[in-house]
């Protein structure tokens, strides 16, 4: 991390950061020894499973330095997490973390709280329950795993309809951008896609990146999608005849399909590819 540069904020996110307690623990002391500020974590709540465990680890982790929390609530979230424990860990948070809580979407922790929800709720008896257009009111990037599961909520275009698209937001920017447990440096949100190594990040801003060897990220940083999916198409791709969701979606699945095909350093974490489906 020292070597990353950091000085304008860090957050620790998933997946979900307390299925490894100690390790956030131990993350968030090496960043408060290196100075950097506006630390907060992200989670879904799933652990707070009782007030003491819960106070317990929020207070070690603000004694360790961690300044906020974000607490993630809607339907998706509710059909795994008892909404109690997602209560339990806002008003614990509150208490701890004062105005340095974000709820995150606090219109659905209202609603919820207005229905007397304190367990869990398929989405599909949620959406028995409230007539809620979910592609309105929950803020979604349709890419990753959402892309897969759930394209029948959304209409679907052809790949053409994509190619002038900017990518929302831009590829490559000097704000939030995440790096992942193996230490790939990922532009944005867009999971499985590795700019280098974030532990060697003084020398990726020296030498800059080698496009020449990394066709994908050429494509991509270039925005020039017409470009990629003809690349891919090269590879044997076939267009998804139902069509695409989003530019996310083709842009995922294209590179689902490079990858079964040849090696692209670019394309890493493998294993995010292998859980799409
Ligand atoms: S289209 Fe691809 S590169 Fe652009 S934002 Fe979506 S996942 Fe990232």
């Amino acid at each position: 991390m020292r070597k990353a540069n950091l000085n304008y904020g860090f957050h620790f996110t998933g997946g979900e950061p307390f299925l490894n307690s100690d390790l956030l623990l131990r993350a968030t002391e090496i960043v408060n020894e290196l100075n950097i500020p506006s630390t907060f974590v992200e989670t879904n709540c799933y652990w707070c499973i009782n007030e003491r465990l819960t106070r317990e680890k929020l207070q070690l982790l603000k004694e360790k330095g961690l300044k906020g929390i974000l607490i993630s609530v809607n339907p998706f979230y509710l059909e795994y997490v008892p909404f109690e424990r997602t209560e339990r860990g806002i008003k614990i948070s509150q208490e701890i973390f004062g105005k340095n809580l974000m709820i995150y979407q606090l219109e659905y922790y209202f609603l919820f709280k207005r229905l007397g929800i304190k367990e869990r709720i398929s989405v599909k008896d949620y959406l028995n329950l409230v007539k809620d257009d979910l592609r309105e009111r929950v803020e979604m990037f349709l890419m990753g795993r959402a892309a897969y599961n759930l394209k029948e909520l959304y209409p679907k275009y052809p790949a053409n309809h994509f190619f002038d698209q900017p990518c929302q937001p831009p590829f490559l920017r000097n704000w939030h951008n995440h790096f992942d447990n193996y230490g790939n440096y990922l532009p944005g949100y867009c999971g499985g896609i590795s700019l280098g190594d974030c532990r060697n990040l003084n020398e990726l801003l020296k030498d800059g990146l080698d496009l020449e060897r990394k066709p994908v990220l050429k494509f991509l940083i270039n925005e020039d999608f017409k470009g990629l999916f003809h690349f891919a198409k090269d590879f044997g791709y076939q267009e998804l005849r139902e069509g695409y969701v989003s530019k996310c979606h083709l842009c995922i699945d294209i590179r689902k399909y490079l990858l079964e095909r040849g090696e692209f350093d670019e394309l890493k974490p493998k294993e995010f590819y292998s859980h799409l489906e």
